[in-house]
Parts: structure tokens; C-alpha cells; sequence
């Protein structure tokens, strides 16, 4: 599939050590081994969680390492062994870079909870780059009708609002609550509409009231002026609260708005404890879950989704070049609300 004289290298954007600023730098374009395909991409979305590489807050990263684990492109070279896979399809890379196959977890068919899961931008080069090398399992298949800018988003914060929510129990008609209006938090009111349920956003501040209601809420509770676990429970509390929004001050807060048997679905990450007492989970028989993405296949039910039910991110792209300025954007908390990088 070569076609006459092709570039031997291409634009990559590293970190080159732990905290280091990020470089642009000219790669050989790599090969897939055993196993893996090169994929040509087009865009790669810039999630929180880069953060992990860019700062080293991960274990055992090496550096120089491209992050970015919301890859969307072509595949465009298969290593030997590859089936099932074939040159030109649009593939995306999520979270989910990739399982063992022999963990207890991976036995029982549970990769999302892989003890060795591996994780594109992470535990290899990621989609910062023109092209990428990734394992076949890490591989989701792209419906046509989603650009690439479109699906980068859904492979990280698209899959794991939807996941969450279509495991989390709620029925619909159930007053499901999202906390937080945010990169994850704007998906996760779509997809909660979608699914039929009675859908609450909280945030702080009236500005996202109007943003919240398009994207399909019927109640907005501003955070910073009333208590929004009175108000959920005038409604008659929530069967589910999505908490989006990285802070374990605001997910303690809301604790005593879930209704009876209500759960609180921890997506929001942060390092800080969340504040529960014993009695609270015990009248009414509250949960509290983390839930963490979901495996390639998850990926394309995400997908899918989004196509049948018109859920879309919103996002601000930039190109390539300008990955650091799109990083700090990212990091400003003010893009609205996902930013994606194009190649
Ligand atoms: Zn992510
Ligand atoms: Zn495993």
C-alpha cells in the first residue's frame, strides 16, 4: 500500500521528561509489529488526563512519551498477524490501550479492569503525533457519519459517561443528576436525556443554566446559591448522581440529594477524600461506585449511540502544531468544552 515517494518521518509533539514543556519534534514514522496497526491521525482529542503524562503523576512512565488517548484516523499499515482489521478503516484509540489476555480479570472477560491494562499516551506514544502505533485490541471501529474531531472526544469522555450511565440502574423516567457542566458533564446530560431519563445538571453559578436545558436538562440547580441536595430531594431525590466535576467537596455535597437506593458514580478524578458518613449510606441504602471507561467495544456502542441519538461534544480544535497552547487551554478550564487537536 506504499504510494510513490512517501515522507520517512513525521511530526510528533513529546513530553520529554516529567513536567518538562512540551516539544515538536521529527519522527521516524514507525512500524506495527505483531499484533499492532499504524494508524494515520486525524484528530486527537486533549483530556484532563494527560496530565498524568505531561506532570508524571503516573508510575513507571519513560520518557521522551507523545500523550493523547482520544485518537481518531485511518488505519495505515497492519503488522504481521493482524485480522479482522484492514487498510484505510477509520479506527479510534480511547483510555482502554490495550489488556494482557492472562490477568484474573482479563480471564473472566472483565478487560476494562485489566491488572495490566495499558493505556495509549501512557504506557506507549499516543495521538500527538501524525501516525501511532497501537495494539488490535485497543481498536474501535468509527461509523462514517462521525468525523474525527467528533469521535475523538466520545473515545474518552463520551465513553465514560455513557458507560456509566447505561450500568448505573436508573430506568427510564428516574431523575438522574449530572454534577458538573463540563467537558464530561455536557456529554453526560445528552446521553442521560437520551436514555429517557428525567435529567437535573448542577453547577456552580446560573451562566451554564441555559447551556444545560438545550442539552436536554429539565432542572438546573445553581450550586453556589442553593443546596443542591435540598432541591434534588424536593424532586424527589436522584436514583443516579453522575459526578463529573473534579471536586470532592461538591460529589460530598450532594451525597443526601440520591433518593432511596441511589448511587453516586464517581467520574471526576481527583486526589482529595469525599466526605460521607455511614449513617448516610445507610438510611436509604446509598452506593457510592467509581466507574472508569470501558473497553473498544464499549468504544463502538458509544459510537453508535451517538450516531442514532445526535449526542455530539462540543469542541474547540487546534491544529497539531499548537498542541501547547490547546493543552493550556485544556488545563484553563475554560474551553468549552472539549478540545481536540487535527492533523
Ligand atoms: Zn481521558
Ligand atoms: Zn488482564
Amino acid at each position: 500500500m506504499t504510494t510513490g515517494k512517501r515522507s520517512t518521518t513525521m511530526r510528533a509533539v513529546q513530553v520529554p521528561a516529567a513536567g518538562a514543556e512540551f516539544q515538536i519534534v521529527e519522527r521516524e514514522i514507525p512500524e506495527p509489529g505483531p499484533g499492532q496497526v499504524r494508524i494515520k491521525v486525524q484528530a486527537c482529542g486533549i483530556c484532563h488526563s494527560d496530565a498524568l503524562t505531561k506532570e508524571g503523576h503516573w508510575p513507571g512512565i519513560s520518557y521522551p512519551r507523545v500523550p493523547g488517548h482520544e485518537v481518531a484516523g485511518l488505519i495505515d499499515a497492519l503488522g504481521a498477524g493482524v485480522s479482522g482489521w484492514r487498510a484505510g478503516q477509520r479506527v479510534g484509540v480511547g483510555w482502554h490501550g490495550g489488556h494482557d489476555n492472562t490477568c484474573a480479570e482479563c480471564r473472566r472477560g472483565d478487560f476494562r479492569n485489566c491488572r495490566n491494562l495499558k493505556v495509549a499516551g501512557i504506557s506507549y506514544d499516543g495521538g500527538y503525533q501524525e501516525y501511532m502505533i497501537a495494539p488490535i485490541e485497543a481498536l474501535a471501529a468509527i461509523p462514517d457519519s462521525l468525523n474525527a474531531a467528533e469521535a475523538a472526544p466520545l473515545l474518552c469522555a463520551g465513553i465514560t459517561t455513557y458507560n456509566a450511565l447505561r450500568h448505573s440502574g436508573a430506568l427510564p423516567g428516574d431523575l438522574v443528576a449530572v454534577l458538573g457542566v463540563g467537558g464530561l458533564g455536557h456529554l453526560g446530560i445528552q446521553f442521560a436525556k437520551q436514555f429517557g431519563y428525567r435529567v437535573a445538571a448542577i453547577a456552580r453559578g446560573p451562566q451554564d443554566a441555559e447551556l444545560a436545558k438545550k442539552l436536554g436538562a429539565t432542572i438546573y440547580i445553581d450550586g453556589g446559591a442553593e443546596r443542591a441536595a435540598e432541591v434534588l430531594r424536593r424532586h424527589g431525590g436522584a436514583h443516579v448522581i453522575l459526578a463529573t466535576a473534579p471536586s470532592s467537596k461538591a460529589m460530598s455535597e450532594v451525597i443526601d440529594g440520591l433518593a432511596p437506593n441511589g448511587r453516586l458514580i464517581v467520574l471526576g478524578a481527583t486526589a482529595e477524600p469525599i466526605q460521607v458518613t455511614p449513617l448516610q449510606l445507610i438510611s436509604g441504602s446509598r452506593t457510592i461506585q467509581g466507574w472508569a471507561s470501558g473497553t473498544p467495544t464499549d468504544s463502538e456502542d458509544t459510537l453508535r449511540f451517538a450516531e442514532l441519538s445526535g449526542v455530539r461534544p462540543m469542541i474547540e480544535t487546534y491544529p497539531l502544531e499548537r498542541a501547547a497552547e490547546a493543552y493550556a487551554r485544556m488545563m484553563s478550564g475554560k474551553a468549552e468544552f472539549r478540545v481536540v487537536l487535527t492533523m
